[in-house]
């Protein structure tokens, strides 16, 4: 059972956010509240005294063309993302994750940010080179700090950010949404499930690149993968198939299985991009 007393704040900034959760022992930023809701009625041992709704926030929910690229709110809901249609590859992916209702509710910055595995929607934001917009607590009293990063830079199975750093936006450059892209999804069940194995692969006119979850708990890219698949195709699948390392071997699908599914599904990509 979720607590009955928990403090509900409802900042309508940034730094209004930031600031409470830098007042506020132990407070948590909530956008759709999806995990936050099941991680605190799965254990009584959840510190839930105080949530910080980012909904109000309107950098967060920024959905349009500034500049070179494409601004997406981190506290869009995944459906409202797909619905614009700016990246192609992002919408595919993003209509993979759940069903219609909940993509109502889960949010961009969630997905990437949260604790549940998978994290697809990093996927197109990886190859596109995305970057990402946040704000932290400045030292001591310091002002909050703003920072625009490649996603790259900081995010290592998930985004690592900072005590008390809120994600605002994500900005997809303008020339991904033309690459010729593909996108492969298997679950174990019907559509709505996780994924056994979800791969995107662009080409951006100079190479491919390629990215993969489900066969980890986390999405993956790496340079030397791309420049593989860019240079020798499908003869590279053993050399991603290195860099991956173990894969995900659990009651939904046998290791072999995933090493099938997943060489299956590169030379499918490889083809269509062909
Ligand atoms: C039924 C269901 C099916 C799912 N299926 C899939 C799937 O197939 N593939 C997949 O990849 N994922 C899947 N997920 C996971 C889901 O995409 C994420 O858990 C979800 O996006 C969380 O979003 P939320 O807005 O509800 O997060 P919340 O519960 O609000 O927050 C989650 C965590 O992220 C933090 N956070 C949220 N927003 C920010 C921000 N802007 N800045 C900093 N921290 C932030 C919160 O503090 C919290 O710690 C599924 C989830 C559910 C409930």
């Amino acid at each position: 059972m979720i607590a009955a007393d928990i403090r509900y704040l409802l900042p309508d900034t940034a730094e209004e956010a930031v600031d409470a959760w830098r007042r506020l022992d132990g407070a948590r930023y909530l956008a759709g509240g999806t995990e936050i809701a099941t991680a605190a009625r799965r254990t009584a041992a959840y510190d839930l005294r105080t949530v910080i709704d980012v909904k109000r926030i309107p950098e967060a929910h920024v959905h349009e063309i500034r500049g070179d690229c494409f601004r997406l709110g981190a506290a869009l809901a995944l459906s409202d993302v797909a619905a614009g249609d700016a990246f192609p590859l992002l919408t595919a992916v993003l209509r993979g994750i759940a069903d219609r209702t909940v993509r109502n509710r889960l949010t961009l910055g969630g997905n990437l940010a949260g604790l549940l595995p998978y994290r697809e929607a990093a996927l197109p934001l990886l190859l596109a080179d995305a970057t990402v917009l946040t704000i932290a607590p400045g030292p001591g009293d310091a002002p909050p700090v703003r920072q625009e990063r490649p996603l790259r830079a900081i995010f290592d199975k998930r985004l690592v950010l900072a005590p008390g750093e809120l994600v605002l936006s994500f900005c997809v450059p303008l020339d991904a949404a033309e690459w010729i892209w593909s996108h492969h999804r298997r679950t174990r069940t019907g559509e709505v499930d996780y994924p056994l194995a979800a791969v995107a692969l662009v080409h951006d006119g100079a190479g491919i690149r390629f990215a993969v979850s489900g066969v980890h708990p986390y999405p993956f890219r790496a340079d030397a993968v791309d420049a593989a698949l860019s240079k020798d195709g499908a003869d590279a699948i053993p050399t991603v198939l290195e860099a991956l390392g173990p894969l995900r071997a659990d009651a939904r699908a046998s290791l072999e299985y995933r090493v099938a599914l997943l060489k299956n599904m590169i030379r499918a990509g490889l083809e269509e991009l062909a």
